[in-house]
């Protein structure tokens, strides 16, 4: 890896600056756009607070309920509820581009916790009749649902290297042809002066060497499934299982037993699994996700599971047992106390 900074122009930095067109060129064929387009960022919440700030300008800002935080925390936004199953509904985004004129909408492509997917294609179909910006945030569908997002209508992407098994420190978010944008950070006029600061280079060049890795959607499936099965069995509810999902997502909420709880239980048997999300107490808060879906007391006893690309039989034979031995522990538990 060349040590140079890709804004000198000795030698090193001659080199380091190939590297990183070059890692530009990759992420732009990727993503069906021009290496013009392509902003490298230090992550998605980088590149989301860079398009909301850069689109949003002057714009009613419009973001589903089941958003990540990077976008749900943009100052004035409106948020559109979503449907029990995560998805949103065609009327409810007619209804407020209607209601919000030239409105800049901000959708993932899919959930981080659920793994549904919104109906880009209708989303971007949407907001081009209605002469409204849409931005995807594309983080969870990269190399597990990739479409040409742009090619649909869509204003801007964003994405993040560590999410598709790149390093963390990189992302990018990528603009349609044409459409300038101030910098959120100005700094040294990088990136063609839409993102000041010296780029994270190792990260970059890791980022683009990880995408198009094969990925074996159906293998994943078959296996998230025969673990949500077994779930649902041992008397827990899948959410957003009837919507259209990424191949690699189950959400399992678990009447009666707090995430926490869960979490810890099967961390104890060596498998990771996520929740709601961290608050600054280090106590995990509700999903908001499962909120937005109505899910009440439930979004509070959820855990999403996500099978990385390498999940094998005996992982999920592992995740089985221990989630059975939870269920059992938690009854038996419950007999106890009654
Ligand atoms: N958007 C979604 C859907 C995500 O899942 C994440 C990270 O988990 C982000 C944005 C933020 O990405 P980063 O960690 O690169 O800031």
């Amino acid at each position: 890896m060349a040590a140079g900074n890709p804004s000198s122009i000795h030698a090193a930095g001659r080199d380091a600056r190939k590297i990183l067109e070059s890692a530009r060129e990759t992420v732009a064929g990727y993503c069906h756009a021009r290496p013009a387009d392509v902003i490298f960022t230090s992550g998605a919440t980088e590149a989301n607070a860079l398009a909301l700030h850069a689109l949003g300008k002057g714009r009613p800002i419009l973001i589903g309920a089941t958003e990540h935080d990077s976008i749900r925390t943009a100052p004035g936004a409106i948020t559109l509820p979503v449907r029990p199953d995560g998805t949103l509904a065609p009327e409810t985004l007619e209804a407020a581009l209607v209601a919000h004129p030239g409105a800049l909408v901000a959708l993932m492509a899919a959930n981080n916790e659920t793994g549904v997917l919104h109906d880009i294609e209708f989303a971007a179909k949407t907001c081009t009749a209605q002469g409204a910006l849409l931005h995807i945030d594309a983080v969870q569908a990269i190399g597990r649902n990739n479409r040409d997002w742009l090619g649909m209508g869509a204003t801007s992407i964003s994405l993040s290297g560590h999410k598709f098994g790149g390093p963390m420190g990189a992302g990018a978010l990528i603009i349609r042809q044409g459409i300038e944008i101030e910098a959120l950070t100005k700094g040294g006029g990088q990136e063609q002066g839409r993102r000041g600061g010296t780029q994270a280079l190792p990260a970059i060049a890791g980022l683009a060497a990880a995408l198009g890795e094969p990925y074996e959607a159906g293998k994943i499936a078959t296996f998230r499934d025969e673990i949500e099965t077994f779930c649902i069995n041992l008397g827990a509810i899948a959410a957003g299982s009837t919507a259209p999902r990424l191949p690699n997502t189950t959400n399992l909420a678990l009447p009666g037993i707090r995430a926490e709880t869960q979490l810890i239980a099967l961390d104890m048997e060596g498998i990771a699994v996520s929740a709601g999300s961290a608050c600054s107490s280090g106590k995990l808060a509700a999903s908001h996700v499962l909120t937005a879906m109505g899910y009440g007391d439930l979004a509070g006893q959820a855990i999403r599971v996500s099978l990385p690309w390498n999940v094998t039989a005996e992982a999920v034979e592992k995740f089985t047992t221990a989630y059975a031995a939870m269920v059992k522990r938690a009854l038996r538990k419950a007999e106890h106390s009654a």
